[in-house]
């Protein structure tokens, strides 16, 4: 009895030991053996990088408490519905809060326009990955079979905040993917799976190869009218002829000649912004009020129309019809992913795309 009462312990104690030894990836295989049906199951749960949770789970091999290998939490969960009413109606079903929805609203904007282009028929598909807060619901038996849309905005119920980490709509022609990563540096955007950033975003400026000949000021000395004024843009001096670009996209709302500016294009960008483009020497062929622009587009070129004492494109930037510093105003500037950002980021496409 006592030889019996001396070997459990150590028993116990044994196992726990050779549990805490296991790696964390050795957890999920474990975990792997037992899949739960319906469920996609990974065996990484976070945009993380895998080279560091493989390093941290090696560097760490001897965790004081025992691991506990419950039931399988699968790392990802699904959920999807057909658009019945439109956007904001889908997203609510699936469990999404109002934040989060405008979010994707604005990421998918560069591929769609969620108010126009989904119709009865187009279908949301969101991946979540399950958190600390999911798994315990997971534990109750209540993750989600994948596709099942009732499942999936019951599981989603108390993670409204939650973005999804990979989000398609299919809207019968064309599906639009976009996922969410976290530079190695920053916060966490949205990406289409070339590594683009999927919302759309500002070029700092429209002519390449220029100086600033004067800057965004509220008070100035016009150097035609020679009166005090605001000057309201900044000035890149510039070659006439040289190619004036887009900085985001938009629709012109103006083409044509007004005082002073002379010959100017007005652009409404998307959100609060708009653009103005001035003294410049022709436009750019087929450019009409109502033209949709792509970032970077020419539009026209430089010149001197207008009050303008020599070459140079007068650029103002406004958010909501306010003029600011088109040199430090805040604009959405991110770029393309790139190097190792890129490398990671190609590896979260792969594994997501599949359940999407
Ligand atoms: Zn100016």
């Amino acid at each position: 009895m006592s030889k019996f009462v001396s070997t459990t312990p150590q028993g116990v104690a044994g196992k726990a030991m050779l549990v805490a030894a296991l790696s964390t990836a050795c957890t999920a295989w474990l975990s792997h053996q037992l899949p739960r049906p319906g469920a996609e199951i990974s065996l990484h749960a976070s945009d993380e990088i895998p080279d560091r949770a493989a390093r941290e789970s090696v560097t760490t091999p001897a965790a004081a408490a025992p691991v506990f290998v419950g039931p399988p939490v699968p790392a990802f969960r699904v959920a999807s519905a057909e658009v019945t009413q439109n956007f904001a109606a889908t997203a609510d079903q699936l469990g999404v809060g109002a934040a989060v929805a405008a979010r994707l609203a604005r990421a998918l904007s560069g591929q769609l326009d969620v108010e126009h282009d989904l119709k009865p028929g187009s279908e949301m598909r969101l991946v979540f990955r399950n958190g600390a807060a999911s798994a315990a619901r997971a534990f109750t038996g209540a993750a989600p079979a994948a596709g099942l849309a009732a499942q999936g905005a019951a599981a989603g119920s108390a993670a409204q905040d939650e973005p999804p980490v990979a989000v398609r709509i299919s809207t019968g022609q064309d599906a639009h993917d976009v996922f969410l990563y976290r530079k190695l540096d920053g916060k966490a955007f949205y990406y289409s799976a070339d590594g683009q950033p999927a919302s759309p975003t500002f070029l700092r400026y429209p002519v390449d190869y220029t100086r600033i000949s004067s800057d965004f000021a509220p008070e100035r000395l016009d150097p035609v009218t020679h009166r005090w004024a605001p000057h309201e843009g900044v000035d890149f001096a510039a070659p006439v002829g040289t190619p004036v670009h887009a900085t985001a996209q938009g629709t012109v709302t103006f083409v044509g000649w007004q005082t002073g500016y002379g010959r100017v294009i007005q652009i409404k960008n998307f959100g609060d912004f708009s653009t103005t483009f001035a003294h410049l020497s022709r436009f750019a062929k087929a450019l009409r009020v109502g033209s949709e622009i792509r970032q970077g587009q020419v539009i026209g070129y430089v010149g001197r129309t207008g009050w303008a004492t020599g070459p140079h494109l007068h650029y103002e930037v406004h958010v909501d019809n306010v003029p600011q510093d088109p040199l430090t105003v805040d604009l959405p500037t991110r770029t393309a992913l790139n190097g190792e950002d890129m490398a990671h980021f190609a590896q979260q496409v792969q594994k997501l795309t599949p359940m999407l």
